[in-house]
């Protein structure tokens, strides 16, 4: 696969991973900043960008 960085780019950007659980979560920048996007498994809003790790 062929790396492309305005792909790379847009998906790293909506991904957030749970500070509680790890687990990756797709949602809108703007929704997390807000506090409006809840974690699957555990309910938690604490999350952190993929990019980091
Ligand atoms: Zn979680």
């Amino acid at each position: 696969m062929a790396k492309i960085p305005e792909a790379q780019n847009r998906l790293f950007k909506n991904m957030f991973v749970c500070k509680n659980c790890q687990s990756k979560i797709r949602s809108d920048t703007q929704k997390v900043l807000k506090g409006l996007t809840k974690c699957r498994k555990c309910s938690k809003k604490a999350f952190r960008p993929l990019k980091k790790k």
